[in-house]
């Protein structure tokens, strides 16, 4: 295998590269970096065990990684093909990464891994001990950005500390933005360097039975995994994009992107995004504005994670883990039945259901569930994290850490602690003729729009005209909002005078 003549040889023989959160074959930092650098590359993708043992055999992220594997797979091998090396494709492994990586680098002969960042703590203490195995072994792990724009200590304020607040960061991102953070790191350009797989792992990715889990999900699947589906998605979305500041906030129309678990899968990358947006909003979109800054707050919880990684189970405001949660029989029964959408409060319901039947629920409904959770029913938002974490196929800790914190209000930037919403009002105003309500909740499907959102306020005849029994077709609420909202006021006077954080 040579280099091509237009390019500098290589300074390594033998490279692998270590597919983690980036399942996609273009605009791939770590894959360009080893292409590059390397006369011979190989890839990987690991089925961590650390990971998936502890997963319900019927989790539907797995499916969705899978069907991007079997796409990353096809996408490596036409890419060695076009460069003409055929039998290049990806090499599966169902084992502990921090086990498998570095026996595969020493089987392969490599002299360097490569990867992109994680910003979890797991996934840093796991990218150490392969760091640490590897070097044992005199092979090096190179890594690099490819998961956001920028990174931890890219953007700092003027005298070099981290910013807590969104707004400067925004500022400060737009700022440094400029071609060179949003272009495409060109894969193609070395794709010579791709190696045919030994035979002993040139195999087709495994289906999700051998992996341990059950193959029911992907034919459920409302969110598929893979490029292919992400640039549907995306091609949809490009259309409506002048309009997402208008559509954002109902979730009966169609006003988002839903590119979310592509973007925590990195089936597509996040420059060309940002590029797409930033370029649109130069031409002055003002949908493409915020939809930018949407980017801009994963950006920002990612750094957020990494300068204060305590934020993984205690409040980015310590002063906020003094408030007392509901505990005992009581809570458990409440927190069950928000879980499963049957706390009598229609929008609330019809968000579970939509999370609960997809993977997926509509911004403007997490804020309204996680705030209904914490500031309605005084449950711990950890429990709620750990919920959404379980069932969100885009889970991701930063973001999902930084939602639930900013609705507790414990968070960095996140809303007051009085400002507790109205689960009726935020009902009338973001799905005001209960389109998405009775999506989900066809037991409410007959009842008027004006008393839609909060059932038990329908008179008798209204109730049996719709076919309604309150406590056999539909909950009666669980909590009266004007108490609960009482008892927050008093549940959160520990803080009133906020501390600053750690
Ligand atoms: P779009 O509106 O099209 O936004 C584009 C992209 O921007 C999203 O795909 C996402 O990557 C990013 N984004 C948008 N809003 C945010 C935000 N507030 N914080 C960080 N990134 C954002 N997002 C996740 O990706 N994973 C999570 O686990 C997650 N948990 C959340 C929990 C709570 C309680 C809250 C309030 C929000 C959470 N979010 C999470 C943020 C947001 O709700 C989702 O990113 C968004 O709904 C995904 O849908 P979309 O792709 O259609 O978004």
């Amino acid at each position: 295998m040579t280099s091509s003549p237009s390019h500098p040889a290589p300074r390594l023989g033998r490279a692998l590269v270590w597919f983690r959160r980036d399942l996609r074959a273009h605009d791939h930092a770590a894959l360009y970096h080893a292409l590059k650098a390397a006369r011979q590359v190989w890839c990987v993708f690991v089925f961590d065990r650390d990971i998936l043992d502890p997963l319900p055999r019927t989790d539907r992220r797995v499916a969705f990684i899978r069907e991007s594997l079997v796409e990353l797979d096809a996408a490596l091998r036409e890419l060695g093909l076009r460069h003409g090396q055929a039998g290049a494709g990806l090499i599966v492994r169902h084992a502990r990464a921090q086990d498998a990586v570095p026996r595969l680098a020493a089987e392969l002969g490599v002299e360097a891994v490569f990867a992109n960042h994680d910003y979890e703590p797991q996934a840093v203490q796991r990218d150490a001990h392969v760091r640490g195995a590897l070097s044992n072994a005199g092979i090096a792990l190179y890594t690099s950005k490819d998961q956001v724009v920028f990174e931890g200590d890219e953007i700092r304020t003027g005298s070099g500390r981290p910013l807590g607040i969104f707004t400067p960061y925004k500022n400060a991102w737009l700022k440094k933005l400029d071609g060179f953070y949003v272009q495409a790191y060109p894969v193609a350009r070395y794709a010579e360097h791709l190696a045919p797989r030994p035979t002993a792992h040139a195999r087709d990715v495994p289906g999700l039975h051998e992996i341990g889990f059950e193959d029911t999900q992907s034919a459920t699947l409302k969110i598929h995994g893979g490029t292919l589906q992400a640039r549907a998605l995306l091609a949809d979305f490009i259309e409506r994009i002048d309009a997402y500041d208008r559509a954002r906030d109902f979730p009966a129309v169609k006003g988002p992107s839903y590119l979310s678990a592509h973007l925590r899968f990195g089936t597509l990358s996040v420059r060309e995004l940002a590029k797409l947006a930033w370029y649109r909003l130069r031409g002055g979109s003002r949908g493409a504005e915020v939809w930018l800054s949407e980017l801009i707050w994963r950006d920002f919880y990612h750094q957020i994670l990494h300068h204060h990684p305590h934020v993984v189970g205690h409040s980015f405001k310590p002063a906020y883990d003094a408030i007392k949660w509901e505990r005992g029989k009581h809570a458990d029964a409440l927190f069950a039945a928000w879980c499963a959408g049957r706390t009598g409060y229609p929008l609330v319901d019809a968000a579970m259901h939509q999370l609960n039947s997809s993977g997926y629920m509509h911004n403007r409904l997490r804020m309204v569930t996680a705030s209904f959770l914490v500031k309605d029913l005084g449950i711990d938002w950890r429990w709620g994290e750990r919920y959404f974490a379980e069932q969100l196929m885009d889970f991701d800790l930063a973001a999902n850490n930084g939602g639930w914190q900013w609705a507790a209000s414990s968070g960095c930037d996140a809303q007051p602690y009085f400002r507790i919403f109205n689960p009726v009002t935020q009902s009338e105003k973001f799905d005001p003729a209960g389109k998405f309500i009775r999506r989900y909740l066809p037991a409410l499907a007959h009842l008027p729009d004006k008393t839609l959102h909060a059932p038990w306020l329908a008179s008798e005849a209204a109730l049996a005209e719709a076919g309604v029994v309150l406590g056999r077709d539909y909950p009666a609420p669980i909590v009266r909002h004007d108490e609960a909202r009482k008892l927050t006021l008093e549940r959160y006077a520990v803080v009133k005078s906020e501390a600053l954080p750690r």
